[in-house]
Order: C-alpha cells, then sequence, then structure tokens
C-alpha cells in the first residue's frame, strides 16, 4: 500500500510543505506514517533561535493585523474555512498519513475547524466592541471595559488532532488581533504547515501565523519566554512543565491536558444507543482521544446484557491502515502508544483482568494497529483503570446505583469529560451536575458537546486549566483595559474640606447607593 500520498491527492507535497519552514538548521525530524511505518517526510527542525527571530517578526506585524477592522479579519478568517472546505479530500489525506487515523475521524477534525471559524467569525466584533459598565457616580462617572489583543500567543499542540488543535484554539486568538506561533507535534508537522498555507491564500500575513516544528522539550521553553500568552494542549505532565515556566514568565497559560472518561450507564438505560455510543466514545481515533471513554460503570441488573452487546458490536468493528471511510477504527501514532496500550492490557490481564474481546497488537493490518479492546473486572489499582491509557481499551464495572456509579467515576485525578446515559433525561442531568468533569454529555459519547461552539469546553483537576469555545475560547485571547471618565470635581477631598467630613461623605453615599440598589 502506498501512504505518501494516496491515489488522487491533490495537496502540495510533504517536500514542499517541509519548505516552508524558516530556519537555519539543518536538522530535521522524520516523519512516519503509522498506517505503514515508512518515513514520509523529513521537516526541518527549529531552534531556539528560530523560534525567538519568529517571536519578533510576529510581534512587528501583529499591530497591523490588529489595525486591521474586525470585519476585515473576520472576512479573512471565513476564506480560510472555505480554502479548508475545498482542501477537504487532501486534508483528509495528510491528516491520515500523519496520524493513521481511520477517515471518518479527520473528517470530524475538519468539520471542527469550519464549523469553530463561522462561529467565532460571527461572533469577532461583538466580542470587542467596547462595554458600557456602570460608574461609581451616575451620570458623572463614565464606565468602558475595552478588549485588547495580548500580542503573541504561542500554541504547543498534540499529534492526535493534528488539524482541529493546530489552529482551532488559534481561530479566534487571530480573530480578537493576536498573532500566532505554533510548535506542532514533532509526528504531524505537515498537516500545520498545510494549514499554515491556507491561511496564508486567505490573507493572514505570512508572520502572523507560523509553523515551528522541532522537539518539544528543546522549543518549549523559548517559545514561553518569547510570548504573550500561551496555550499548551497535550499530557498533564508536559503541561505541569508549561505552566511552570508561564508562572515564571508570568504570561497567561490554558492547559488542555489528559483524561480517564466515566461513563455511566443507569438501569433505565436503552441498551442500542448507549452500546453505539460507548462505541464512538472509546474507540474513535482508535481511543486517542483526549475526550475518549475509558471507564464505564454500568448497572448491575443490566450488566450482563450490556456486556454481551457491547462485545458484539466491538469484535464487528473494521480496524484497519487505509483511507477508506469502511475502516472504523484506525491505528495507534507511534511504537511509544503501542507499548503503552499493550502494557495496560497484559498488566490488568496478569492482574486478573478479564479480557473479553481484543487486546491483540495486528501487525497483519498495520505496524501499529491494535485490536479494539474491552475489559472487565479489572482491579482499581491497574494502569488501565487510574491512568489515561490513549488507546482503543474500555474497562466495564458493575455498580449498585448512581451514588457507587459517581463515587467510582469520581475516584480519579483526571476531570475532563463523562457521559451519562439513561431514558430519562431530566435525571440524567442531574447526575451529570453530580460528576466531576469539565464536560458531560448526557445520551452522547462526545460530539454533542464538542460541535455545541458555544459552549466552554476544558477539564478540571489534572486535566486542565481554562476553556476553548464559548465566550471563554475568545476572551482568554484578550486583555481588557477598563477606562473611567470622571465629570466635574475628581472623587478626591475638595481643598479645605477636613477629611474627616470626606470619610464621612464617602460612607453616607455609599450607604445610600446600597439602598437604592445602585451597587
Ligand atoms: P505531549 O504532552 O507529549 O506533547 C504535546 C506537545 O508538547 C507536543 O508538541 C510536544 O512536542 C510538546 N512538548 C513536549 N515536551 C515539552 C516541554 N518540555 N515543553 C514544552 N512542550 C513540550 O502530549 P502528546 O503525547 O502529544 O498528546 C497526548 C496527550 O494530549 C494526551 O494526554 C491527551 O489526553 C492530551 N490531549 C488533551 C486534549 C484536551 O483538549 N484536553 C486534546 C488532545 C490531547
Amino acid at each position: 500500500m502506498t501512504v505518501s500520498p494516496p491515489p488522487g491527492y491533490d495537496g502540495p507535497s510533504l517536500a514542499d510543505l517541509a519548505a516552508d519552514v524558516s530556519t537555519d538548521s539543518d536538522e530535521t525530524l522524520s516523519v512516519s506514517a503509522p498506517f505503514t511505518g515508512e518515513t514520509v517526510g523529513n521537516v526541518p527542525a527549529c531552534t531556539p533561535a528560530d523560534v525567538r527571530g519568529a517571536a519578533e517578526r510576529a510581534r512587528e506585524t501583529q499591530q497591523s493585523w490588529s489595525d486591521r477592522p474586525v470585519g476585515e479579519r473576520a472576512a479573512t478568517i471565513e476564506r480560510f474555512a472555505s480554502l479548508v472546505e475545498d482542501s477537504r479530500g487532501d486534508l483528509l489525506d495528510l491528516i491520515q498519513i500523519e496520524s493513521g487515523k481511520a477517515r471518518l475521524d479527520a473528517h470530524e477534525e475538519v468539520l471542527d475547524v469550519v464549523a469553530t471559524t463561522s462561529y467565532y467569525a460571527d461572533r469577532a466584533a461583538e466580542y470587542l466592541t467596547p462595554e458600557r459598565k456602570a460608574g461609581v457616580v451616575p451620570l458623572l462617572t463614565s464606565v468602558h471595559k475595552h478588549r485588547d489583543p495580548y500580542g503573541v500567543v504561542g500554541f504547543i499542540t498534540p499529534w492526535n488532532y493534528p488539524l482541529t488543535l493546530a489552529v482551532s484554539d488559534a481561530l479566534p486568538a487571530l480573530l480578537a488581533g493576536n498573532a500566532v506561533l505554533v510548535k506542532p507535534a514533532e509526528e504531524t508537522p505537515h498537516t500545520a504547515l498545510f494549514v499554515a498555507r491556507l491561511l496564508r491564500e486567505a490573507g493572514v500575513p505570512e508572520d502572523c501565523f507560523r509553523v515551528l516544528p522541532g522537539e518539544g522539550k528543546r522549543l518549549g521553553e523559548p517559545l514561553v519566554e518569547s510570548v504573550d500568552a500561551v496555550s499548551f494542549t497535550g499530557s498533564t505532565a508536559v503541561g505541569r512543565e508549561v505552566a511552570a515556566q508561564a508562572g515564571r514568565e508570568l504570561v497567561p497559560a490554558t492547559l488542555e491536558l489528559g483524561g480517564n472518561g466515566p461513563i455511566v450507564v443507569r438501569e433505565d438505560a436503552p441498551l442500542g444507543r448507549t452500546v453505539t455510543g460507548a462505541v464512538r466514545g472509546g474507540f474513535a481515533s482508535a481511543g486517542q482521544l483526549c475526550i475518549a471513554t475509558e471507564r464505564i460503570y454500568v448497572h448491575e441488573s443490566r450488566y450482563d446484557v450490556f456486556c454481551d452487546r457491547l462485545v458484539e458490536r466491538v469484535r464487528n468493528l473494521d480496524l484497519g491502515a487505509n483511507f477508506e471511510y469502511s475502516t472504523d477504527v484506525g491505528s495507534l501514532i507511534s511504537e511509544t502508544q503501542l507499548s503503552k496500550v499493550q502494557s495496560h492490557v497484559d498488566e490488568a490481564v496478569e492482574a486478573g483482568a478479564t479480557l473479553l474481546t481484543g487486546g491483540r497488537h495486528r501487525p497483519d493490518v498495520g505496524p501499529l494497529a491494535y485490536e479494539p479492546t474491552v475489559l472487565t473486572d479489572v482491579p482499581d489499582d491497574t494502569a488501565v483503570a487510574c491512568e489515561e491509557t490513549f488507546g482503543p481499551v474500555v474497562t466495564v464495572t458493575p455498580v449498585e446505583d448512581d451514588e457507587d456509579a459517581l463515587a467510582r467515576a469520581n475516584d480519579d485525578p483526571y476531570g475532563l469529560h463523562g457521559s451519562v446515559w439513561t431514558g430519562d433525561p431530566a435525571t440524567g442531568k442531574s447526575v451529570a451536575r453530580e460528576l466531576d468533569c469539565g464536560t458531560v454529555c448526557v445520551n452522547d459519547a462526545y460530539i454533542s458537546m464538542w460541535a455545541s461552539t458555544g459552549a466552554p469546553m476544558g477539564g478540571r483537576n489534572d486535566s486542565g486549566i481554562g476553556r476553548r469555545h464559548g465566550d471563554e475560547g475568545f476572551q482568554k485571547y484578550t486583555e481588557t483595559q477598563s477606562v473611567a471618565v470622571q465629570r466635574g470635581h475628581p472623587i478626591a477631598p475638595p481643598a479645605g474640606v477636613p477629611n474627616r467630613v470626606v470619610a464621612a461623605t464617602l460612607s453616607a453615599y455609599l450607604r445610600l447607593t446600597r439602598a437604592v440598589g445602585l451597587r
């Protein structure tokens, strides 16, 4: 099978994309295709000096980008969305070449970018319109809140959603008037470079969206030092390092980190739909999804039938390493991921877990293909139970009632996303409110939440700090400036009036405004 690129690919060659990287370094990153393991490209690896240089150029260009009327920036970003739609087939090929995911999973990324663009392009002008606030002395104090871009925002992104995570969070930053520098994952730089091309073609100045491929541990520090705000998406361990550095530099940081997604299957859950959702939640992008389902808690009265039906569906999933829509589950990204998934499953089985289906590496399908796997009787202290596996593996555990399910689901350091399955949506919503996660779906795995762009998403606890989507997803790329204009005498002791009188007058004024509801 050929992976580089498949027949019908009409986009830029991978070598051509690599040539867009601006560096004098002769070091390279070798990029391989998970479907075959073959090397598909060598991308120049940026140096810390490249990062600092790119930040300087971004800073010089950012002002003219931010001076453009917001409507003009929105029109540019809308053009980008149209180019993404026009290039959909090529983007899907590229995402699949670099990440090894199934085509339907890659398709979700394209949909996400287009939907996010429209959402923020439609609202950018409103977000940036100065807001009038109540002044301390009615009629005499007029106050407005303004929003300014930070300047240059740095993004450090993972490999699992190479299109979405390289650009969807950056779109509101650009719309707010910032310049953006992206350090993509080592495994997937070409997709980010293709995005940069499309943004340029749409009219975003080259230095306002730069992709800086290279090693995270080498480029992370110079990036955080050079920018005015940071958005990190990746593992909790690296997120802590980025947060510490952002703390030293006093730059705001958003951290979108790992998860160990729980789902609660109530006694009244409609099993057909619940199993469909559990399969999507557990095996989309071969489980390499931060908001994936990893732990399933099922009411004990439905446990046996749920397991039977889940296993039947999982056994019928088409595991593949190809560009066809017929494949349900694609490859893992790397040997590192494969050995992590394999060790989590093997350790659980050795500790007494029951393997209901899967549990095997499938080199006959692809070098990094791993069977969709269902485990039960999993001891609580095994890695698969208490850590993020980030692979096509779910565990199923019987529970006595909602309380038991919630106690188990919340007994976890993460808090990213979960779901509740029930025939009674109102109770489902109450149970959802008790799950200690930043987002929860009732009767859906994750898409109804992710694709509802108006609602903020992000993690609690070890899953991160900050939110994407919704108003928060735009506002975090701006800092406010409030301006108060006072008419008449300034609020200061008038000449010749004793301070005691001034203090008494101010207290009386505060009492009056509280009494008439002006505070
Ligand atoms: P990772 O943390 O290893 O790498 C993420 C990025 O950080 C990469 O670009 C990497 O080069 C860079 N990096 C590595 N070391 C660094 C350092 N010392 N300083 C600065 N940057 C550094 O994560 P990964 O393996 O690429 O991605 C998988 C993880 O990402 C999973 O834990 C997953 O849950 C998480 N994730 C979270 C979300 C979310 O929205 N919460 C979304 C996708 C993935």
